[in-house]
């Protein structure tokens, strides 16, 4: 038996049982004063300040080296695990790929009950990086998810059953929703994605007693044959030009939203545009507002109050999304109430939370595209050979379009005064399609093809592979402290504590606890798998523990990807089961190269719009999805149209493409997967590692 196999029918999941859970109902005040019961994690950044640290000492640096297993559960799926728990009186609330949400009792592991939306396989298509969702919100008794089909639904906190749901998309359009929703006053706060695909983004705020709609704003103007929503929208649609931005959009808030209290203010970040490519885009120039922006509107209108933009005219997929965190410094001139956001572009920016003034944009990684930010515009001061859709030239642009950090938490530590976050260092080879046209509903980048020579004939050092690391900043100094490797291509999330611990997981299978003077590491664990969401903390009846989602794309698609919920505390002994025998990572077995350099061209362009989006380790497989120059289904003309034309993978998120390609298309998309996988085998001339057998998945997970 497969090893996935025996995961999917653990004791836990295969006996769900609804039954009463005695929760205490989350309140305005509850979230308001979070701090006052240091125990719990009532939401997705444990408080509105969303800093992801725990003020609970139990596990400390003297005592770190006993931490041990609790319990731990397997969920019902392969795919990515990004969420952040929530622990409220007790009861454990996480969500899992497919956005299903799952009940424990935080003590005992015990399953109290699940709720599964239903999402339809064949909406794994809409989404660049996974059928993944990052954790609830909990307010008045309820559970609130956001589902990957851009459903909002409340659900009831004691038994799981549906209280409302609402839908909050066009979903004939390729909208995802994939970010923890957010509490602000009794309304919900809930973004959506789409921008590689094409839609035109927003935040929405319901109420969160029955889900009435009561505001939405905007990030990109849209139709200018209709009246515009807001006067900002009108003045953002002049710094646009041409049609593609009403038609196809962009700057949807996928992840990072905050509420804070202080200013009343919402805040989030907004992706890049669609194509990605600004000349493409906007041809004749423009900021193209409110792309790549860090915005703030009023929390009980959704009126615009600030905005800040990170990347003017982006186009290295530099999204603004990543998570807005909140915080109190003692800055030079003075005491400020801050935002701060390690962007995906490469700077560390500290902006005034009331006012949304620039305060500080630090390169906390290497940084080419720009050289830094002029303090008296706020704009990022740009090398000229990096903008390839200008120069009409490939350039190697670090970070990549991976960037230096994305959706991962990071933590703000205020016994250190110190920002704990992911970071990693990457490059792209950018270069524009002076062929692109827009093709709604499919990836529309505009980016061209390279050559994989790329790296060789620009002479470029930078690095070929991402390379993830923990990293210490000091937001006030303004730099780096101490730096500690953590393994993978992907930085993961991260959680600090008062006990002088910061707790990080790796990629390619790890989870370790730092000391937070300096990166010592004390203690690491085996999850048998990849981690890269966030772990939290809490504390019941005085055992403290400390959560963390695993699975994600520990070795490769072929080997599986466990995806499970792991709970240590001081003492654990709980053991996870064997992994028997993991079938070696794939290599390449390609069949005789077919096809003429026409048919080699076509295929090539065919996989570069419809392909590269999931199978491309640049974009979002990272082990999740087949690298398809190793997969037994390029060797069979049958088996590959019957999974790119007929669809018979779609309920597990590969949905048939005969609306998109001809058969012919798909051949010649085989033929030049063939011929990639012949040339990667003759770079791998020494490796002579046997090829696997196919995984069986009789019962596969998805
Ligand atoms: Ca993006």
């Amino acid at each position: 038996m497969h090893p996935m196999l025996r995961l999917v029918c653990t004791a836990l999941l295969c006996s769900w049982t609804a039954q009463a859970v005695q929760a205490a109902p989350v309140t305005d005040a509850r979230l308001a004063n979070a701090d006052n019961e240091p125990g719990q994690w009532l939401s997705v950044g444990r408080n509105r300040d969303e800093q992801r640290f725990s003020p609970l000492t139990r596990i400390n640096t003297d005592n770190v080296s006993q931490l041990g297993l609790a319990w731990h559960a397997d969920f019902d799926t392969n795919r990515g695990q990004e969420a952040s728990p929530l622990m409220i009186d007790g009861v454990l609330y996480v969500t899992t790929a497919w956005s299903k949400v799952y009940a424990f009792d935080a003590v005992s592991g015990k399953a109290l009950w699940q709720y599964d939306p239903k999402v339809p396989g064949g909406t794994g298509i809409k989404g660049c990086c996974d059928v993944v969702n990052r954790g609830v919100a909990a307010w008045g008794g309820r559970i609130y998810v956001g589902s990957y089909d851009g459903r909002l639904i409340a659900l009831d906190a004691k038994t799981g059953k549906v209280v409302w749901q609402v839908v909050t998309v066009d979903q004939t359009k390729p909208y995802t929703s994939t970010g923890a929703p957010r509490i602000a006053n009794g309304k919900v706060i809930i973004g959506n994605g789409g921008s590689e695909i094409g839609v035109r983004g927003y935040v929405s705020a319901y109420d969160a007693k029955d889900g009435t709609l009561l505001w939405r704003f905007y990030t990109v103007p849209g139709d200018p044959s209709k009246p515009y929503e807001n006067e900002q929208l009108r003045k953002a649609a002049a710094t646009w030009n041409g049609d593609l931005y009403w038609k196809l959009g962009g700057g949807t808030v996928w992840d990072g939203i905050a509420y804070d209290a202080r200013t009343n203010l919402v805040y989030f970040g907004t992706a890049n545009g669609t194509p990605w490519v600004a000349e493409a885009r906007s041809p004749g120039g423009g900021d193209n507002l409110f792309l790549n922006s860090i915005i703030a509107v009023n929390a009980d209108t959704g009126a615009y109050v600030w905005h800040y933009q990170t990347t003017p005219a982006e186009t290295w997929d530099f999204d603004a999304t990543s998570p807005v965190m909140l915080a109190d410094l003692d800055l030079p001139a003075g005491r400020r109430h801050v935002l701060m956001q390690e962007s995906k572009n490469g700077f560390f920016y500290v902006l005034d939370a009331a006012s949304g003034q620039l305060l500080s944009a630090d390169k906390y990684t290497t940084v080419t595209w720009a050289s830094h930010v002029d303090m008296a515009t706020g704009r990022p001061v740009e090398i000229a050979e990096a903008r390839f859709g200008k120069t009409g030239k490939p350039a190697i642009v670090q970070p990549g379009g991976q960037g230096a950090h994305s959706w991962h938490p990071y933590s703000f530590s205020p016994r250190t005064g110190l920002v704990y976050m992911p970071v990693v260092e990457t490059s792209t080879a950018f270069a524009p399609d002076p062929n692109y046209v827009a093709r709604p509903g499919s990836a529309n980048t505009a980016m061209g093809r390279t050559s994989p020579t790329i790296y060789n004939d620009l002479h470029s050092d930078a690095p070929r592979t991402s390379r993830a690391y923990l990293v210490a900043w000091d937001p006030v100094a303004r730099r780096e402290l101490w730096r500690s490797e953590n393994r993978g291509t992907i930085a993961s999330g991260v959680l600090s504590t008062a006990g002088g611990l910061v707790f990080q997981g790796a990629q390619k299978g790890e989870f370790a606890a730092f000391r937070d003077s300096d990166g010592m590491k004390l203690w690491s664990a085996d999850p048998q798998t990849g981690v890269v969401a966030a772990p939290i903390s809490y504390e019941i009846k005085g055992v403290q523990y400390i959560a963390q989602l695993a699975g994600y794309g520990s070795r490769d698609y072929y080997t599986g990807n466990r995806s499970r919920l792991l709970v240590y505390k001081l003492g654990g002994k709980h053991t996870l089961p064997p992994t028997g025998e993991l079938p070696p990572a794939r290599t390449f077995n390609p069949p005789p190269a077919f096809g003429d350099e026409a048919l080699l061209a076509r295929g090539a362009d065919t996989y570069q719009v419809h392909c590269v989006m999931c199978h491309e380790t640049q974009f979002g497989n990272r082990g999740l999805f087949p690298d398809l120059r190793v997969s037994p289904m390029i060797n069979s003309a049958d088996s590959f149209r019957t999974i790119v034309m007929d669809g018979v993978l779609e309920a597990r998120g590969m949905v048939s493409f005969r609306d998109r390609i001809t058969p012919a298309d798909a051949e010649a998309v085989r033929a030049y997967l063939v011929r990639r996988a012949i040339d990667g085998k003759a770079a791998q001339a020494a490796v002579t590692a046997p090829v696997a057998a196919p995984a069986q998945r009789t019962a596969a997970p998805r």
